[in-house]
């Protein structure tokens, strides 16, 4: 499950950063290479500050496990992936550079998705063919 971030809470209760620990299932539809998959949810650590004027920035890394088979080779392959998290969320509505909260509420959902989407590869290589790529 994904965790919200309870800003009104957390500032009455003047709690201003903290950390988040959690997986959640990955979004299938984000993943292009063909004959893989996602094996498991994919896993969050993520670092939350908030400032003076209910900002919040978000910080931290995701990482996740393909499987399947070889983009080159059509071999085997299983490889882990990591990708970093960064957003801003601004009180009231996002300006496209930001994220946007309201309801006193940072829903981390769509910063998530956009981080798996940077983070996903192109294409998958087993052990063999990226050796192979680096010589
Ligand atoms: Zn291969």
């Amino acid at each position: 499950m994904i965790p919200e971030i309870d800003v009104r809470t957390l500032t009455a209760k003047k709690i201003s950063e903290g950390t988040l620990s959690f997986s959640f299932p990955p979004e299938v539809d984000l993943l292009e290479i063909p004959f893989t998959a996602f094996e498991g949810e994919i896993a969050a650590e993520l670092s939350y500050r908030i400032f003076e004027d209910d900002s919040v920035e978000v910080t931290g890394r995701i990482a996740f496990v393909l499987a399947g088979s070889c983009s080159r080779c059509l071999g085997e392959a299983r490889r882990r992936f990591e990708g970093g998290v960064e957003g801003y969320f601004l009180r009231g509505e996002g300006d496209g550079e930001n994220y946007g909260y309201t309801g006193g509420k940072v829903h981390l959902d769509e910063l998530l998705r956009d981080s798996l989407m940077f983070a996903l590869p192109a294409r998958l290589l087993c052990d063999a063919c990226t050796q192979w790529e680096n010589e």
